[in-house]
């Protein structure tokens, strides 16, 4: 059977059901104007483990890599397909720029280069990544794995590497160190942003708080999403230094909004690795003083999945951050696995339910059921409720109905600089209240 040059072949087209799921992707992904990447990558140490242990201890490791793929470095939208015992495809959609990419690839590598566990045993799994990006690099599925293919094989002459797929031919090494060295200069040149999205308080109908998001749009990279940065600054070990920036430019503008708005909240996120810095705290007590804000209108966030990964730890952080009086919340509540008796034995004050849940609650009736008893849940443990991911009024009354105390969303706005922020919260005062 021919197989079709151009993104109109379809599913059925491929005799390999891989091109032929990843031909769906494209066609989507060319609907919706998003870039895609193919990270492809391969693990020598299958072969290795295969001769000394058998082939059953190479299944366990190859099934432990994809299983260390899946968790650490898929977003939500993003897949795997295994094309073989040591070769896998992770496809990224959206991406915005094949910057992005590397530095997802660079992520699989330091995620890799440590011992892997599989079993009783460990090894070193031996990595090499490929990129090839659509549409750039490839029209349709098999172009696309083809070239992936071959920035792979120049991956594979080193070990360690990154390649990104050339049209010229040979392909592009990647230096992790331009990322690097691109995060230490935005964070040198201060040329890091902060976005800030509303939170609405449904019985008020006023803005009570806004989520601060880290923006990063760099010349050369273009706009780093920032779950990407963030992964990026870990890597670089800069995560410190990052969260140190958003704290205090938070902060700062926490005090703007609360002279408009006595009482208003700002949240942060806080990774997984900045619960280990045993100074976030003095950190966090120093911008309060700086700014003259009170702890209780500082929110920070911490995700489900963070909290499990390491309890002792977060459990000990926590508490540290509650003695300054700061509000604490569990981000993405929902798509983890808590347990409920863990949960209530920590400081918390909110609970964030994932936006996932929330989007699709009106069409899909147990994701209402989900929020319905997560709402539940948080009162039942005299936790605040937010909901994410409010994207229509009909999400909006609903959520009401069902008395979740704020509310967060496209609806209720998207994330925004201060400035406008600050415009909108002096028109609300002019407003009455409901
Ligand atoms: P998050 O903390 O769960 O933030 C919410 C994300 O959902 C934001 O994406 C926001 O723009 C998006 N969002 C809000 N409302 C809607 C909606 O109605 N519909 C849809 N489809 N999306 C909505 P963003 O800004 O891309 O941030 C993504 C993630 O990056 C954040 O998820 C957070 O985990 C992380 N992040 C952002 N800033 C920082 C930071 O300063 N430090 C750390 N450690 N992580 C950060
Ligand atoms: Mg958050
Ligand atoms: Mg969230």
């Amino acid at each position: 059977m021919a197989i079709g040059g151009t993104p109109e072949a379809r599913h059925e087209d491929f005799r390999n059901p891989v091109a032929g799921r990843l031909q769906e992707v494209l066609l989507n992904a060319r609907g919706a104007g998003d870039r895609v990447a193919l990270l492809m990558v391969h693990t020598a140490a299958i072969d290795r483990v295969d001769a000394m242990y058998g082939f059953h201890a190479g299944d366990v490791l190859s099934a432990s890599v994809v299983k260390l793929l899946q968790s650490k470095v898929l977003r939500r939208l993003d897949t795997i397909e295994v094309m073989s015992r040591d070769e896998f495809v992770c496809v990224l959609r959206p991406i915005s720029s094949a910057g992005v990419a590397m530095l997802a690839a660079q992520r699989i590598l330091s995620l890799l280069s440590v011992p892997v566990e599989f079993g009783e045993r460990s090894a070193m799994a031996d990595a090499a990544v490929g990129i090839a990006m659509f549409p750039e690099h490839g029209g349709d599925a098999e172009e696309l794995l083809k070239n992936t293919k071959h920035a792979l094989q120049s991956a594979r002459v080193h070990r360690d590497h990154v390649y990104l797929y050339e049209t010229r031919g040979a392909s592009l090494e990647i230096d992790q160190l331009q990322y690097e060295n691109r995060l230490r200069l935005a964070l040198e040149r201060n040329s890091l942003s902060l976005h800030f999205q509303p939170q609405l308080n449904p019985r008020t109908g006023r803005l009570k708080g806004a989520e601060a998001l880290l923006r990063w749009n760099d010349e050369v990279l273009g706009q780093v999403p920032p779950n990407i940065a963030v992964q990026a600054a870990e890597v670089a070990g800069l995560i410190d230094r990052v969260t140190l920036w958003v704290l205090t430019s938070a902060v700062q503008r926490c005090a703007d909004f609360g002279k408009i708005c006595p009482g208003f909240s700002v949240s942060v996120n806080v990774s997984p690795s900045n619960l280990r810095e045993a100074d976030l705290s003095l950190y966090i007590d120093r911008a309060l003083r700086t700014w003259g804000v009170n702890g209780r209108n500082l929110v920070v966030e911490i995700t489900e999945t963070a909290m499990m990964a390491d309890q002792l730890k977060a459990n000990e952080a926590l508490r540290e951050l509650k003695s300054h009086g700061v509000r604490l919340s569990i981000d993405d509540f929902g798509t983890g696995y808590s347990s409920m008796y863990y949960l209530a034995q920590l400081p918390l004050d909110e609970l964030k339910i994932d936006l996932m849940f929330v989007k699709g609650m009106l069409e899909v009736s147990h994701h209402a059921k989900i929020v319905r008893s997560l709402i539940e849940l948080a009162h039942s443990l005299d936790l605040e409720v937010v909901a994410e991911g409010v994207e229509s009024e009909p999400i909006q009354m609903a959520l009401q109905h069902l008395g979740c105390d704020y509310l967060q969303g496209y609806h209720i706005g998207k994330p925004v600089p201060a400035g406008e922020l600050i415009k909108r919260l002096q028109r609300q005062e002019t407003l009455p209240l409901v």
